[in-house]
């Protein structure tokens, strides 16, 4: 038995203005992405999927690392909702995620510190990369640590409390 992994949320900026346009929304306490992009502008939304009426987003990953079968998965686009539809993998189970559209590999950030070697990986919340503002999914099945950024800063932070 594995003790369930303690995950908090931290907030980083109190004055994030959410409006009807803002690329984070926010409708009573859930708070979440209404469309993401690749590194290309694709939009990964889709309908077919929802979580709690809202489309899901849409990626394609290769089970075990790059070149090994590729399966489609379905996040949640509300922050801190760790729900996924899509093949059930063991927790630590590297996923190389790719845009289902141009199946180019989504672009690498930064380190997870889940394990040794792992990485957070970006899709964007506007089409332009530039903007600055993405969401930094880590490539390790089971892994909860993520992060939201808008135009360049911070915004939110998932994170394993280890103690
Ligand atoms: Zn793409
Ligand atoms: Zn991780």
């Amino acid at each position: 038995m594995t003790e369930p992994k303690r995950v908090k949320l931290e907030e980083y900026l109190d004055d994030y203005a959410y409006t009807s346009e803002s690329h984070i929304r926010k409708d009573g306490d859930t708070i979440w992405v209404p469309d993401v992009y690749c590194h290309n502008g694709h939009s990964l939304m889709v309908h077919g999927v929802l979580f709690d009426g809202k489309p899901a987003i849409h990626l394609r990953g290769e089970i075990g690392g790059a070149g090994g079968p590729r399966k489609d998965f379905y996040l949640s686009p509300i922050i801190g909702d760790d729900r996924k539809k899509g093949p059930e993998l063991p927790d630590g189970t590297k996923v190389h995620m790719l845009c289902p559209i141009c199946k180019e590999p989504l672009r690498e950030l930064i380190p997870c510190t889940c394990r040794v070697g792992a990485h957070r990986y970006a899709i964007y919340l506007t089409p332009d990369p530039n903007e600055l503002g993405a969401i930094g999914l880590c490539e390790v099945y089971g892994c909860p640590q993520s992060f939201v950024s808008d135009d360049g800063e911070l915004v939110f932070e998932r994170v394993v409390d280890e103690d």
